[in-house]
């Protein structure tokens, strides 16, 4: 039995209706989320298409209401899709596209060559929506650093619907409408509907599960960051530094963790004030953000004392990375309204080759080994070594002095 194209028009444009306006009250209750309100424009117009191409079926007239318009509708509606897509990706929408690009289909719906060319109508269709729903695929493939499972069928429905659009254009001479431009089947018509209408339906569920799964990373995001500094907190150092030793005691692969904690703290706030210590705080993560690999993990664990999960790192290694903040730290001035100030860092070192892979031993190891750098006059580094984790039994070996 043929699909019947009307059916199918009909039942498309009740869903899209229902979810445009799903979609602007999702709008309304989280305003900063615009997307939304992109995308329910681009249904709603996807809806008025359903409506005028209804008409063209039920009428059989295509003038300039069912063809100019109908399609400049339907671009209108993949060019709001796009700009959804920019916004999502925090980037600033193109309104001369939303504006140019249907205006082409309503200027070409006014010559009677247009409507009357089927080859014609074909190329301007699919030469302008086909790249509409490239670029959208494209903007949600140039975001996929933020790590959104939807993101991906996404960019395979608009990429995949993309190409089959644009190869219409070389298939015209040899499929019928609307596959092609050979005098149109009926049978034909419902199949290419079916397909429109499976694909926004397949497209707006999975980009509502797309902001679903944003909404969640921002939550942990936040729940997982310190809100002064920017460094991952405790929460993140238990969560994350567990996960990171399991999967290191499994590939028996090297680790350390670096004990940061900054020297006479307290005698900083009490001259430069809460704010000004403040500030040291947030210089010193940035230093040493830019000390450590986009690999490796800063967390804020407590008041003036960080820690640094160095994966894939020998003690050595380990040694110079510390050696670099403390020396970059101590050669640098921190701008606290308008007084240069400086401060130092006293930093222990435990490896996963001596400690074994308990996030709490190393901690524990580090913690010791930062106060054995404060008693030895702070600004410097110790390393942990050995099983041992009583300091005074001077297991733990000062490598290098400041300044040295
Ligand atoms: P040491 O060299 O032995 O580490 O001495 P310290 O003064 O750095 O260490 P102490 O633990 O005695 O003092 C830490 C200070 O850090 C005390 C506390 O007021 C301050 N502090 C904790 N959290 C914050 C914060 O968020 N901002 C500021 N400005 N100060 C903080
Ligand atoms: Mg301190
Ligand atoms: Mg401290």
């Amino acid at each position: 039995m043929p699909i019947d194209s009307f059916t199918v028009l009909l039942f498309g444009l009740l869903i899209k209706l229902l979810l445009g306006l799903l979609f602007v009250v999702f709008w309304i209750k989280t305003r900063s989320s615009a997307w939304f309100a992109w995308w329910a424009a681009s249904l709603l117009l996807g809806g008025v298409t359903s409506v005028l191409f209804m008409l063209r079926l039920a009428t059989a007239s295509e003038n300039f209401l069912t063809i100019g318009i109908g399609n400049a509708c339907l671009i209108a509606a993949l060019a709001c899709c796009w700009q959804g897509a920019r916004v999502f990706e925090r980037r600033r929408p193109i309104w001369a596209v939303v504006v140019l690009a249907p205006a082409l289909w309503v200027a070409a719906g006014t010559m009677t060559a247009v409507l009357e060319s089927l080859p014609y109508r074909i190329v301007l269709s699919s030469g302008l929506a086909a790249p509409l729903l490239a670029l959208s695929a494209f903007e949600f493939w140039r975001g996929r650093a933020e790590r959104l499972p939807s993101r991906w069928p996404i960019i395979v429905i608009c990429g995949s619907f993309a190409t089959f659009l644009a190869i219409r254009i070389p298939l015209m001479n040899s499929l019928p409408f609307p596959f092609g431009a050979l005098p149109m089947e009926p049978g034909w018509l419902g199949a290419f509907n079916l397909l429109m209408f499976a694909h926004t339906l397949l497209l707006t569920v999975l980009i509502v599960a797309m902001s679903k799964e944003r909404l969640e990373l921002d939550q942990r995001t936040e729940a997982e960051t310190d809100p002064l500094t920017g460094a991952l907190n405790r929460r993140a150092f238990m969560g994350r530094g567990e996960r990171l030793l399991q999967r290191h005691a499994y590939e028996r692969e090297p680790l350390c963790l670096l004990f940061l904690d900054l020297d006479h703290f307290k005698l900083l706030n009490d001259r430069f004030g809460h704010s000004g210590g403040d500030d040291v705080l947030t210089s010193f993560v940035g230093l040493v953000i830019a000390c450590i690999r986009p690999t490796d993990f800063l967390f804020r664990i407590g008041g003036e004392e960080f820690c640094c999960l160095l994966p894939y790192t020998s003690t050595d290694q380990a040694h110079r990375v510390a050696e670099r903040i403390r020396f970059q730290f101590e050669m640098s001035t921190v701008d606290v309204a308008g007084t240069p100030v400086k401060a130092t860092a006293s930093l222990g070192v435990a490896s996963n080759e001596a400690f074994g892979y308990e996030l709490d031993t190393l901690m524990r190891q580090a913690d010791s080994a930062v106060y054995a750098a404060k008693r030895a006059g702070r600004n410097r580094i110790v390393v942990a070594a050995g099983r041992d984790s009583d300091m005074d039994s001077a297991v733990i070996l000062p490598l290098r002095a400041a300044g040295s």
